[in-house]
């Protein structure tokens, strides 16, 4: 239950499962927003107001607390009462509303449009069974939320990680929402998964999870319907399993029915390395756009993950004459302060991918190889001039945004899907730090997603320059668009810009769709 009150003429809404508690979470006091008393345009100058008011009682999740400004809390209040469990899709719905308020005052049909976005248009939840190495048997949940079909068939990745539940993917598959719409392709948005953990599982136990995976999800999908993806624990080697196993149930070769596909059945050029290049692209684009320098040539970069997204970001960076310095996994951080070149990229791509090891193991692997275990990059490291955040959501904490205004950072651009806590972004913007979020800087994949199925609908496969030229302009494009959004509102960045945009590209469709 979420109890209202009302607080010096807004309606602050407490959200979270857990019961009451001081406004103390994760062992310090909640920063402040002194601004909740103020005009009313100071709401959206911040993406999520934590009150100190004597009166205010905080839960413990991370989307404890929002304040909505009247008339909105009347229309959207049932939102976060419904899905007071699902903290990550609470805090993605209440940052982008913030951003996209000045557009709903005083437009109801504006806020009916918001209020159906947030809603899936399905979700889909089964058993996956399978059969480990030893004979046992063994059972994971699966999910698919089908999340908006206004523009497109529902698009999306799916993600196996032990931590998959409900609220992280119907956050992921709301931010796709507007991402995809960022594309200008004809995308509709979605997102899936399983809690099954890849990690030290053999090939065969890989394959038949991913088929027992799709022996229930084929009926959901297809080229028309929707088209999931790679994510988190999905790469090609996935992807492919996958695929067999639909072919193999539906009897045709429905190569449109998933992308990030082999380049010997159906794929594109540049799609494993379209988000990480595509996050470049668009970080280019800030630093000149911006004037933070005049390329990207000699800037430090800290990188997080050494995943996807993070190898083949740190492959573009390189070509761009750029310093990576650092990549991490989930149990610490590798640093080099010299930056990581070609030949390193090839050494850690190589454990990651082929022997599935940890960056532990490369402790001193060279001259000048440091490890920090349990340290995110972040923290480590003499000074940076850009973060690049490619791990998972909330990786960049306040403190850690903190650490990297303090070491110098001048630019953020998200390439994992909200990886800043909002008073990491807060901080952020606060302190000058030109940031490119998610929605837009990671967009590449999506987008060469989009050109996979349109190479699949003519049966044609581009040359690697020809996507590769497309995923630029897409990522240039996308930033003109991000900058044209900021410009609609007092005060935008592109963080703003990326929001207004997005929602209206997918307002409009299902505005002339009707109320469906
Ligand atoms: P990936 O290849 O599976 O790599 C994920 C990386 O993040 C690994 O290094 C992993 O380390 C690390 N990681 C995962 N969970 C972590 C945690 N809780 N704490 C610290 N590190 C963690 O995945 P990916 O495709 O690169 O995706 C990374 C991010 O980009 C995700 O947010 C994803 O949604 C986003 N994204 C991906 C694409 C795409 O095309 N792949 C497109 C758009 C956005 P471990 O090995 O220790 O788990």
């Amino acid at each position: 239950m979420i109890p209202a009150t009302t607080t010096k003429g807004h309606t602050v809404l407490r959200c979270g499962a857990a019961g009451p508690r001081r406004v103390v979470t994760r062992g310090k006091r909640r920063r402040v927003a002194a601004n909740v008393a103020k005009k009313p345009t100071d709401l959206w100058s911040s993406r999520f107001l934590y009150s100190d008011l004597d009166e205010a009682v905080i839960h413990d999740s991370a989307a404890e607390f929002c304040v909505l400004p009247p008339p909105w809390e009347v229309e959207l209040a049932p939102v976060f009462d419904k899905d007071a469990n699902e903290p990550e899709f609470l805090q993605a719905v209440t940052e982008t509303l913030q951003s996209v308020g000045p557009l709903l005052r005083d437009d109801p049909k504006r806020v009916e449009t918001f209020r159906r976005m947030v809603e899936p248009e399905r979700v889909i939840i089964f058993r996956v069974p399978w059969v480990d190495d030893d004979g046992r048997k063994r059972v994971n949940r699966g999910f698919r939320v089908q999340m908006n079909q206004a523009r497109g068939p529902y698009k999306g990745g799916l993600r196996f990680h032990p931590t998959v539940n409900l609220s992280i993917l119907k956050f992921l598959a709301f931010e796709q929402t507007f991402k995809n719409a960022l594309t200008g392709l004809p995308l509709g948005s979605g997102k899936g998964g399983a809690d099954f953990d890849p990690k030290g599982k053999s090939d065969g136990e890989i394959m038949r999870f991913c088929q027992s995976f799709m022996t229930e999800l084929y009926r959901h999908v297809g080229p028309t319907v929707d088209v999931p993806a790679g994510d988190i624990g999905v790469g090609g080697k996935e992807i492919g399993y996958m695929f067999g196993q639909y072919k193999r149930i539906v009897g045709s070769f429905d190569g449109g029915v998933l992308t990030g596909k082999g380049m010997s059945y159906g794929g594109s050029n540049i799609r494993p390395e379209a988000t990480g290049y595509g996050l470049v692209y668009f970080l280019s684009e800030m630093v000149q756009r911006k004037d933070v320098a005049p390329s990207l040539a000699g800037l430090r970069c800290a990188i997080s993950g050494s995943g996807n997204v993070s190898q083949f970001a740190a492959e573009k960076l390189l070509s761009f004459g750029a310093i990576p310095q650092t990549f991490s996994d989930s149990d610490g951080t590798l640093y080099k302060e010299t930056g990581f070149d070609e030949a390193d990229l090839a050494v850690v791509c190589h454990h990651k991918n082929e022997k599935r090891g940890r960056l532990r193991e490369l402790e001193g692997h060279a001259e000048g190889w440091e490890y920090f275990e349990g340290m995110r990059p972040w923290q480590v490291g003499k000074g940076y001039d850009v973060a690049l955040p490619c791990a998972t959501q909330n990786e960049v904490s306040l403190e850690d945004a903190l650490a990297l205004v303090q070491k110098g950072v001048m630019v953020v651009a998200e390439g994992a899907n909200m990886p800043s806590t909002p008073e990491a972004v807060e901080e952020f913007e606060r302190s000058g730090v030109l940031f490119g979020p998610a929605k837009a800087a990671n967009a590449g994949g999506v987008a060469v997603s989009g050109l996979e199925m349109a190479q699949n609908a003519m049966g044609i496969q581009w040359t690697r320059e020809e996507v590769e030229e497309r995923l630029r302009k897409i990522m240039v494009d996308i930033y003109d668009k991000c900058d044209e959004g900021s410009k609609m509102v007092e005060d935008g960045s592109l963080r703003i810009g990326a929001d207004i945009s997005g929602f209206l590209t997918v307002a409009q469709a299902m505005e002339e769709q009707g109320h469906v």
